[in-house]
């Protein structure tokens, strides 16, 4: 027997209207591109983003149309998010720190439409738009006052595209499957891949992000989303924040530990969410000053592993500090570290140590530990495996790549994280390791294989491996272990140099060692485990 409840569909565009009808008053503050800061509403802003849908119309946007951005942190990159996917476009956010080759893959692969970007962009948009598709348009995300003298013909002003348009607008209905975001995570091998995100898994996403954040979600409390808006949906917070009431502070593109400081501090900022790397430069500033921002008390942290360090400097001068971790390909949202209340009372050392757990699974996301053959292990806490999860936050495919999405899913349709985990008796995930081959820095990822490849293309060099190496600042860097040909002797300089010509300068590995023989597992594959045991500090 069904039931007869009504059927409507999940639509982003119902989380903005929400947020703007019933906590109307709720901010949204951002520093600017253009060196001020700027100060609106929930309400506001849907009028805004209600002008901008009936400019993408005028523009010709219909459903199902990719539409880039290529932007920091601010209230024109969260109308966008609202404008493209409220009018069953798709938005598609572009990390800025990919080096032109992945950047002009994806623009390429995604076949986007148009491309806005902030004015600080614009000399990578000048310097790629040759090998762009010739009819993708471009809009610079300012106004007349402040447009680029740029080399770029044919280029739009985001603010002569609203004005004078209707201030309210009628959303579309279409079904709550249909294609709202897309964003590119770096693969082991090749190509970066697409992760396509439907309205109804972005709002579920946001819903149960409300219930399982309370604490950092509500009304009154002021966010700081350090986690860009071109990684993840930032998290999901474009998304919740209306949903819960709670106000934005987008910081642009100033994100040292002095900027955000006196950001924090001025705007009362109670909630700041971004990876480890970040909070590090917080912290220097904090211990300068000898005090935390005004107001501050809660922070989100994830991407990479939160060190007991980092949690404890926090704790101990008040801070909530709640471990989470996910993927791209999963909305984000995984797990979260906040305490149940029966562990609360423990002694201050040992909720650090259970706040180093990347915590407890989110609603509608269930995992499972598996051996080398796909046997379930027990949750028992000390039986690791491979981390795979399922739920309706979590993707089934990558967007137009059968191969890579031939690989990460098992009989079950479960998806294959590509981490290494055990999960205790009370449920709380502990990442131990990584199975892809990839280095995550400061957040962002480097694919070992693809420096592998390039430096393999040297004449004097043999057999190569890249691997991680522990960092205190970037969490991991990139170190390249070379076994160079016997009649050869290729120089660190030479390789770093051709490295510099295919990648991005912070993907450069920041030391080469040379091996007389890399070692090799039994299959003749290089062993990167050994490596990493050889090299646990990196060359030293
Ligand atoms: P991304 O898709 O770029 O967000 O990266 C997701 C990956 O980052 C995960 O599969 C993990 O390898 C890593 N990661 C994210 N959060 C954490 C965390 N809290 N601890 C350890 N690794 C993490």
């Amino acid at each position: 027997m069904k039931g007869m409840m009504m059927h409507r569909p999940l639509k982003i565009a119902d989380l903005i209207a929400f947020g703007a009808e019933t906590y109307p008053a709720s901010e949204i503050v951002s520093v600017r591109t253009e060196g001020d800061v700027h100060r609106t509403t929930y309400r506001d802003t849907y009028r805004r983003i209600a002008q901008l849908a009936h400019g993408l119309k005028g523009l010709g946007v219909g459903e199902g149309d990719r539409i880039a951005t290529l932007a920091w942190n601010g209230y024109r990159h969260f109308e966008l998010y609202y404008a493209i996917s409220g009018s069953g476009a798709v938005c598609h956010t572009i990390n800025p720190r990919l080096s032109a080759e992945q950047m002009t893959y994806i623009v390429n692969h995604a076949r986007d439409r148009l491309l806005f970007v902030d004015t600080t962009f614009v000399p990578i948009v000048e310097k790629l738009r040759g090998q762009w598709p010739e009819d993708l348009r471009i809009v610079v995300m300012t106004d007349r006052a402040h447009m680029p003298d740029a080399e770029l013909e044919d280029v739009l002003c985001y603010e002569d595209i609203l004005a004078g348009q209707p201030e309210d607008f009628d959303w579309p209905d279409f079904p709550e499957d249909q294609a709202a975001g897309l964003c590119y995570t770096s693969g082991t091998t090749g190509n970066p891949k697409g992760t396509l995100y439907s309205h109804r898994s972005t709002v579920l996403h946001a819903l149960s992000s409300c219930v399982t954040l309370p604490g950092s979600l509500r009304e009154g409390n002021r966010i700081l989303p350090v986690v860009p808006l071109f990684h993840v949906n930032a998290w999901g917070l474009p998304y919740s924040a209306p949903l819960s009431g709670a106000s934005l502070i987008f910081p642009g593109g100033a994100l040292d530990g002095k900027s955000l400081f006196d950001l924090m501090d001025r705007e009362k900022v109670f909630s700041a969410w971004g990876v480890p790397t970040v909070w590090l430069g917080l912290m220097n500033e904090i211990r300068q000053r000898g005090r935390l921002p005004q107001g501050f008390g809660d922070l989100v942290v994830g991407g990479s592993a939160a060190t007991r360090s980092l949690i404890e400097a926090f704790e101990e001068r008040g801070v909530n500090v709640c471990h989470a971790w996910g993927m791209t390909e999963m909305s984000p949202l995984g797990t979260q570290c906040n305490l149940p209340q029966a562990m609360t009372d423990l002694p201050f050392n040992e909720r650090v140590d259970r706040k180093q757990s990347q915590g407890r699974r989110v609603f509608g996301v269930e995992m499972k530990i598996v051996d080398d053959m796909g046997m379930p292990q027990p949750h028992d806490g000390k039986t690791p495996g491979h981390l795979y999860v399922r739920g309706n936050t979590v993707t089934t495919a990558y967007y137009e790549d059968p191969e890579a999405s031939c690989n990460v899913f098992d009989a079950e349709g479960w998806f294959r994280t590509g981490d290494v985990a055990m999960i205790d008796r009370d449920g709380f995930l502990f990442i131990t390791d990584r199975s892809k081959d990839l280095i995550k820095s400061g957040g962002e990822w480097i694919s070992s294989l693809d420096l592998e490849n390039i430096v393999m293309s040297h004449p004097g060099v043999a057999n190569c491996a890249v691997i991680a190496v522990p960092d205190p600042k970037w969490d991991e860097r990139p170190l390249l272990i070379v076994e160079a040909r016997e009649d050869a002797q290729p120089q660190k300089e030479e390789l770093l140099g051709l490295l510099a010509e295919r990648v991005a300068k912070w993907q450069l590995p920041d030391d080469v060692v040379f091996v007389d023989a890399l070692p090799l597992t039994a299959t003749g594959k290089v062993s990167k485990l050994t490596l990493r045991q050889r090299f646990p500090a990196g060359n030293v």
